[in-house]
């Protein structure tokens, strides 16, 4: 394992021990419920947006370490911003985790998506990582439908 793995390793259990935004908001005005079925991870996100801005965000459930970090970091990473700035980083991170493991990664350029770029080399780990990310595309479409990884 490299330092850079080292890293972003201590980052997601950094986020599953101190989870940010964790738990149910008050006012919010959209949230869905996402599920990850292979590894039991259950999650809601709730959104609350106005004028198109993401004004607060938070999501709770049960779930693994990886699920719970992505997020932690997920809800960091689009507090208070645009729905398009938000829809633009979903694709980046769905570009990331499904990109072939042995590709570079321009660590710089990804900011802190990179720490997902480590879960690439394990399938059952991307649908961790990748639920709380689907279940915000569900909520921002203000869907009823839970998100189910497969
Ligand atoms: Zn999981």
């Amino acid at each position: 394992m490299n330092d850079l793995d080292e890293l972003y390793q201590q980052v997601i259990l950094d986020h599953n021990k101190n989870p940010k935004n964790f738990g149910i908001l008050e006012d919010f005005n959209f949230h869905a419920k996402g599920h990850n079925p292979l590894c039991g991870d259950q999650i809601t996100v709730y959104l609350k947006i106005k004028d198109d801005i993401i004004e607060d965000v938070t999501f709770a459930g049960n779930g693994c370490a990886i699920s719970k970090a992505s997020g932690s970091i997920m809800t960091t990473l689009i507090k208070g911003k645009s729905l398009d700035n938000a829809k633009k980083l979903f694709g980046e991170f769905h570009d990331i985790v499904t990109s072939d493991p042995e590709s570079e990664v321009d660590f710089e350029g990804l900011g802190k998506l990179a720490v997902f770029a480590g879960v690439r080399e394990f399938p059952a780990r991307v649908k961790c990582a990748s639920l709380s990310w689907h279940t915000l595309k569900q909520a921002l479409e203000n869907s009823e439908e839970t998100a189910i990884t497969e």
